[in-house]
């Protein structure tokens, strides 16, 4: 076996040097931060910056959406969900044996008794965001890229308001300002929405992304205009003592005295790598962005029975969530694009989808619906920071800072018990 204490870069020590595995926007932000305490980061991706789940999300800084997406509430739901053909959620039955272990832990999460403690657990990586933001493109000199807003939340029907209720009774509780919308109002605020849409929450100072890609382009831009480095490589093995790190990749090898391993949906397989067993899933989600959509929205609005965004963006307007459980390895679904799209033209009235493109990503979940932010448990030199669901680029800055807070072996400025990975041993 090789001995991975040796410094075997010839004539390089490691001892500052940090390898960051996944261009995503956790680890293109962690890698920022890290470059900033004066370490020699290289950051790795298979895949050009801005071509992960990060490029297409709804953009929606989602501060107060710190409730896990676990409860007897939602799982009741799952059913009904499953069966409408419009729903949010689909299953490729396919898969459903290799998704049965999450499957099981996911129940038995929604009826945990951690779950108010985990949301304040979430609300620390949230609560920031805008504010991180609005930092990080001020130096990256992208300002344009965060907007300042409100957003909504439409139903058409009464049943599914009162169920977001008592969400929004605690987003209230931790100082959100939640206003009630009745019918008449939305449309005064919204008058491309359809009619169909009669009750509605406006939820206010939150923020959004106006283009995700060009965020990540510009803050891995501005990672490479302070030293560090990117390389495009496939992670296919990790050899790792308490003091060393060996990533190896098709034909070349990186060495490091820590890394962080930050490659979302993928990060089960390379932890694996390191005799780490960890229960992620992905929810596949999708979007389609009309160019030239012909209307216009003023800000984010979230169709509350169909669990999806439409974002008002520089390159058009986007609708873009659902769940589909059905792993990493199988092919786009075209159902889901034409279910996506049958429900963005019943959602705003005269949308044109002639001139669209579409795209599905790999969010990284497990079953309790928390991110893992910690050391390994196998090598307190390697950093986890995965599995940040339908929040991963909400979360981003806080996670980075934690990250960064690890490696340079502080106290992290919040209590991250609750992300730890030894959860699930
Ligand atoms: C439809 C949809 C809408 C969403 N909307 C929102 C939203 O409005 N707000 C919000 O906060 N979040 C949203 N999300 C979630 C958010 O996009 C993700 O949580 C976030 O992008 C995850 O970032 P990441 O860096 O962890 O992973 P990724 O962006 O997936 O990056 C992981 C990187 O690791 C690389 N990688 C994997 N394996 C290897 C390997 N072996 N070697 C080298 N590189 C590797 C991949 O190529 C990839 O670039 C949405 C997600 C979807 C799908």
């Amino acid at each position: 076996m090789q001995d991975v204490n040796k410094k075997v870069e010839i004539g390089q020590d490691v001892d500052n040097k940090i390898v960051v595995i996944g261009a995503g926007i956790i680890g293109v932000t962690a890698a920022l931060n890290l470059i900033r305490e004066g370490y020699h980061v290289t950051l790795l991706d298979r895949d050009k910056p801005g071509e992960s789940c990060s490029f297409g999300n709804a953009g929606l800084l989602a501060m107060s959406s710190f409730e896990p997406n676990v409860g007897i509430s939602t799982l009741m739901s799952s059913p009904k969900w499953l069966l409408d053909p419009k729903g949010p959620l689909s299953i490729r039955w396919r898969y459903f044996h290799k998704l049965l272990p999450w499957l099981f832990s996911y129940v038995r999460a929604c009826f945990s008794k951690k779950i108010a403690s985990n949301a304040q657990a979430l609300h620390g990586l949230t609560r920031s965001s805008l504010e991180l933001y609005q930092q990080l493109v001020k130096t990256a000199g992208c300002e344009s890229l965060v907007k300042k807003s409100d957003y909504l939340q439409v139903y058409r029907s009464k049943a599914e308001f009162d169920k977001a209720e008592a969400g929004m009774q605690s987003r209230r509780n931790e100082g959100y300002k939640v206003d009630v919308l009745e019918a008449n109002t939305i449309k005064k605020l919204e008058p491309a929405l359809s009619e169909q849409f009669s009750y509605g929450h406006q939820i206010h100072d939150h923020g959004y992304i106006t283009d995700p890609g060009e965020l990540l382009t510009c803050l891995h831009k501005q990672f490479l205009s302070e030293g560090g480095q990117f390389e495009q490589a496939n992670v296919t093995d990790i050899k790792a003592s308490h003091l060393h790190c060996q990533i190896i990749c098709d034909g070349k090898s990186y060495h490091c005295s820590q890394m962080v391993l930050a490659t979302g949906a993928f990060s089960k397989l390379l932890a694996k790598k390191i005799g780490e067993k960890v229960p992620l899933e992905t929810e596949r989600g999708y979007h389609e962005t009309c160019h030239a959509p012909g209307v216009s929205i003023s800000r984010p609005i979230m169709d509350g029975d169909r669990k999806f965004m439409a974002t008002p963006m520089s390159m058009g307007l986007r609708f873009a969530g659902t769940v589909e459980l059905a792993g990493v390895d199988a092919p786009k679904n075209p159902r889901r694009f034409k279910v996506l799209n049958r429900n963005a033209k019943e959602m705003i009235s005269g949308l044109n989808t002639t001139d669209s493109s579409t795209w599905m990503g790999f969010r990284s979940t497990l079953p309790d619906s928390l991110p893992v932010i910690c050391r390994s448990s196998a090598f307190p030199n390697i950093i986890y920071a995965f599995g940040h669901q339908h929040l991963g680029l909400t979360c981003a800055p806080k996670t980075a800072q934690l990250v960064t807070d690890l490696i340079c072996g502080r106290i992290p400025s919040i209590d991250i018990a609750a992300f730890d990975i030894k959860r699930f041993k």
